[in-house]
């Protein structure tokens, strides 16, 4: 959206006062989520002149639309998921409103329940659209850059409102992907994230077979030069042989994967309507591992989904013990009308919920320790990100950005590079080091 409208003439401002269109993209898949919307959205509301214009989009929207226009006085426009390519119109529309709206805001009397209709722009199109007018669809970050693959989901977990809100899958172009790989890579970027709702179902609707694979494939001869290729959010079942094979025999790919588990009971992860062979995830986990030596896995659990037994629960605190994973994170379950899992209810009480969240976590903390630990010593990759101080902090190939921990880095190093850093020191989720010489 931003880049349609600095396309259009507009620029970005620092503050909301300097701005005459402000924006929210709104997130709404889990309650808390959703309650960091609404309160950007009334401190922007609250705040707003009469000369601005307020704009709801994103997936709270997609969902709820007049439900925001009912909670947020002074929303302007509603605008969705499907259609976000829509924005310079939407924003066009909305200026030449006579603002008829903004005329009845100032008529009206404090307090009066009488509101002015927002602007809705939610077409009932099933899927996203793919006419993005040439965007680049990227994120970027320093010398990272997220660039998306697919957007939207056809799996059919039982908790999850995603695919409610964005849709079935709609995989992107393979060669407007790769192209977009050699933009970044133009523009000076390092490490590039792949992401879609589930990177493993990359191609399916283009009718591809393996399709992940054969973007990896692809991608590395088309950005040769790019240093790291990592893979976020592989669905569990879905990884092939190939793509393992794939992931072998490139070096830019990293032995980094990110692999939503949510459960590791099969009755529970039969409920949440997920893969439930757990065989299958420890044969998969012990292939890569045997194939890609300093593999990194990354998972996500939900404890306290409906159901879960104490005895379910013991199931995923062993998984973990046995799996060893390097980095996992969980979340409490979180009740969402409207999917699969709502006649399940919520009936397990939030501080069961809680206690379950601390006991994995501990549990995956002294795993996190044990496995940073056998770091010390050993010499890593790092991007730096950033210094202050006389320190400098960065990622290895173990760390996706945002979730993953760092690397602190004694002395000085050019932002951007990356440089090899001999690990000194481990903590839980961080490694301490040095700058190693270049062999
Ligand atoms: S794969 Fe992920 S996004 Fe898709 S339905 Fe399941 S949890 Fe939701």
């Amino acid at each position: 959206m931003t880049q349609l409208l600095e396309r259009d003439g507009y620029q970005a401002v620092g503050a909301p006062q300097q701005a005459s269109i402000l924006i929210v993209n709104t997130c709404g898949f889990i309650g808390p989520a959703r309650e960091d919307s609404y309160s950007a959205l009334h401190t922007l509301a609250k705040a707003k002149r009469p000369d601005q214009i307020l704009i709801a989009a994103g997936c709270l929207t997609q969902r709820y639309g007049a439900e925001v226009a009912r909670q947020v006085s002074g929303v302007d426009g509603i605008l969705g998921t499907r259609r976000w390519m829509d924005i310079v119109e939407v924003v066009r529309q909305l200026r030449k409103k006579p603002t008829a709206a903004k005329g009845l805001r100032q008529a009206q009397p404090l307090g009066s329940e009488l509101r002015p209709e927002p602007l809705y722009h939610l077409p009932e199109t099933p899927t996203i659209g793919t006419d993005e007018n040439g965007v680049l669809r990227a994120c970027i970050a320093g010398a990272s850059a997220y660039l998306k693959i697919a957007d939207g989901c056809r799996r059919p977990c039982a908790f999850c409102a995603i695919p409610l809100i964005k849709g079935t899958t709609v995989s992107r172009p393979l060669e407007t992907i790769l192209d977009e790989a050699r933009k970044l890579r133009n523009l000076g970027v390092r490490e590039l994230i792949l992401i879609a709702q589930d990177t493993t179902d990359y191609g399916h609707d283009l009718s591809m077979n393996d399709g992940l694979a054969t973007l990896l494939e692809k991608m590395t001869t088309s950005v040769p030069d790019m240093d790291w290729i990592r893979i976020l959010y592989a669905f569990p079942g879905y990884i092939t042989d190939r793509l393992i094979d794939v992931m072998t025999s490139h070096p830019q790919i990293l032995p980094y994967l990110d692999i939503p588990l949510q459960h590791a009971s099969p009755a529970t992860l039969t409920r949440m309507r997920r893969p439930a062979n757990i065989d299958w995830v420890h044969t998969t986990i012990a292939k890569m591992r045997s194939k890609l030596p300093k593999l990194a896995i990354r998972t996500t659990f939900i404890v306290g989904y409906p159901g879960e037994t104490d005895g379910e629960f013991q199931s995923l605190l062993d998984f973990v013990e046995e799996t060893r994973f390097d980095r996992a994170g969980a979340f409490p379950f979180s009740f969402e009308a409207g999917t699969a899992s709502e006649a399940l209810g919520d009936p397990i009480p939030a501080a069961v919920k809680e206690m379950r969240y601390q006991k994995l976590m501990e549990l995956q903390q002294s795993i996190s320790l044990q496995i940073n630990q056998s770091y010390v010593g050993q010499t890593l990759d790092v991007l730096i990100e950033g210094q202050d101080k006389g320190i400098a902090i960065g990622r290895s190939y173990r760390d996706a950005p945002e979730i993953d921990g760092y690397v602190v880095v004694e002395g000085k190093a050019e932002t951007g590079s990356i440089i090899p850093v001999k690990i000194t020191g481990a903590m839980a989720y961080d490694l301490t080091g040095i700058p190693a010489p270049l062999t």
